[in-house]
């Protein structure tokens, strides 16, 4: 399996050097849209590419609102504030996940309990989600859905969509709305991804996306809040110091944020989503050509579940056992083929370690055995060299 796949990745990026995990590419107007800002001198908090881009992103996800961010983490943190999740309280997420997932509760001032996940998706299980909510949670007489132990507000539960597989989103909602809890979906890294034909981030109550330079597409550092009207709104106003439309006054009427992401970035922003589609089709070839390389070995490699349209934002493969999957890393890193394992359970943090956990026995089959392949689109043949 090693040598075979080796040479895929090799052929398919066409070169003897360094091939990393994911890159971002500029063939498109992204100079031209960049310079224009410069030109207009319009590159701060306000601009005709900032509102250009959450129109341009609302009608490609199909969002009644789009409220573009200055980073997915920021996007996150605000879209938890938007369903009232306050100081004292826990939002449920999954172990696997990119820490932002967790740090975004933890500056709302509340605390994450993890679930486990479903190994199909890689995403937070309805099933483990259930069972955890029977076992230690209980609705009180105004509906609030609490923990037994300390009977503090669970408000909310936050699924990712991993590498772009959307997770079981049907599943989470029919339970989120047994328990009263509201459902925010951390859709960083599945943009272009759809569960049933909708796109991820917009199933829930409120979703957030990530432009930064690793994800399918960037605006440098970036993000954006996918919500209805009403929430919508008040995205925007939290991400915009909370001030009050006047001619000349300055009024703040609550904690807000400077969270806009600048002109500047989101020009680059309109320029790549320009070339999403021609991004996706690729990506999609390469996940059906690393299928079909490593179909017949022993190693599993990752497809979109049921229903569900990936993104194939990284390509991810399960290796049989732990040692498997340091003979793949040690391998390929040698070889400059770049990949990785794998994120450490976040339940295993410093910061983490003593929130409350379910049995999280999928998470941790799995973090002993995913590894993450090239994935990145490939430049223009003449930026080869
Ligand atoms: C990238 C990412 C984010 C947001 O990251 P930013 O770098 O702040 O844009 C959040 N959650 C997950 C799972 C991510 O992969």
């Amino acid at each position: 399996m090693l040598q075979p796949l080796i040479d895929f990745v090799r052929d398919h990026y066409h070169t003897n050097d360094f091939i990393p995990l994911h890159v971002p590419v500029f063939g498109g107007n992204e100079k031209a849209y960049v310079a224009e800002t410069i030109d207009s001198t319009f590159v701060s908090s306000v601009g005709a590419f900032v509102d250009r881009f959450e129109q341009d992103m609302a009608a490609y996800t199909g969002s009644p609102r789009a409220v573009a961010t200055v980073n997915g983490t920021a996007a996150l943190h605000v879209a938890l504030r938007l369903v009232d999740v306050g100081p004292s309280d826990y939002v449920i997420t999954q172990p696997l996940t990119f820490v932002a997932t967790c740090n975004a509760i933890a500056y709302c001032g509340a605390m994450p309990i993890f679930v486990d996940v479903d190994r199909h998706t890689l995403g937070l299980s309805p099933k483990a989600l259930a069972e955890w909510l029977e076992a230690h949670a209980y609705r009180d007489d105004r509906g609030l859905c609490r923990r037994r132990e300390g009977n503090g507000v669970i408000r909310a539960c936050l699924p990712m969509h991993t590498f772009g597989h959307p997770a079981d989103l049907d599943g989470l909602l029919r339970v989120c709305t047994d328990w009263g809890l509201a459902l925010v979906e951390d859709a960083a890294e599945s943009l272009g991804s759809t569960y049933h034909g909708r796109h991820t981030g917009t199933v829930g109550d409120v979703g957030t996306l990530s432009f930064n330079g690793n994800k399918v597409i960037t605006t440098g550092g970036g993000g954006m809040i996918l919500a209805d009207q009403a929430l919508g709104k008040r995205a925007k106003h939290l991400t915009t110091t909370a001030k009050q439309p006047h001619v000349y006054e300055y009024v703040h009427d609550e904690l807000g944020y400077n969270y806009r992401l600048p002109n500047l970035n989101a020009a680059l922003g309109c320029a790549q989503l320009e070339q999403l589609d021609a991004y996706l089709t690729e990506k999609r070839q390469l996940a059906a050509d690393y299928a079909a390389c490593l179909a017949g070995s022993d190693v599993t490699f990752v497809t979109e579940p049921a229903g569900c349209r990936s993104n194939y934002w990284l390509n991810a493969v399960i290796c049989t056992d732990h040692e498997q999957r340091d003979q793949l890393l040690k391998a390929t890193n040698e070889q400059g083929i770049m990949t990785r394992p794998i994120w450490q359970l976040m339940n295993r943090l410093p910061m983490y370690n003593h929130a409350p956990a379910g049995e999280l026995s999928n998470a941790l089959w799995l973090e002993a055995r995913v590894v993450n392949l090239p994935s990145g689109i490939r430049a223009g043949e003449e930026e080869l060299g």
